[in-house]
């Protein structure tokens, strides 16, 4: 069995973002000489997701004002976590809710999506240098 090891690194300038790394994904499959296999993307930070879905216009916006909704990060004093000195409470919170990672099946030495997928990078609290691993494994 192959195994191939990666680890992608982001800094978004800004507090939140959603960056699109399937193309960086589609290069770790390549590099790994994988034909048939599993590709796993996961963010190493508790304030941060990997995520599928599309890259449709104002899909993006709409994922900020549900996550904002849900778990606005203002005001900062209703979390107990930022009792701790921190403020990104909601950060956490919206990560759990997008997830940590993606299992993606490799065919044929390419990533075996439905026909809109693609992957994500969701940052919830930013501003710092923060990793993405990717794991290829197979034949
Ligand atoms: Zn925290």
């Amino acid at each position: 069995m192959k195994s191939y090891r990666k680890e992608l690194w982001f800094e978004i300038p800004t507090r939140r973002g959603f960056v699109n790394i399937t193309r960086q994904v589609e290069d770790c499959v390549r590099a790994s000489g994988v034909r048939e296999g599993l590709a796993l993307v996961n963010a190493m930070h508790i304030t941060a997701s990997v995520f599928i879905n599309d890259d449709e216009s104002g899909l993006h916006q709409d994922f900020e004002r549900w996550l904002e909704g849900l778990a606005p990060h203002e005001p900062i004093s209703v979390y107990l976590h930022n009792r701790t000195g921190e403020d990104n409470a909601d950060a956490h919170l919206k990560r759990t809710i997008m997830g940590r990672e993606v299992v993606v099946a490799i065919t044929n030495g390419r990533l075996d999506f439905g026909p809109w997928e693609q992957i994500f990078y969701g940052e919830f609290d930013g501003r710092r240098r923060k990793r993405v691993l990717v794991k290829v494994i197979g034949e």
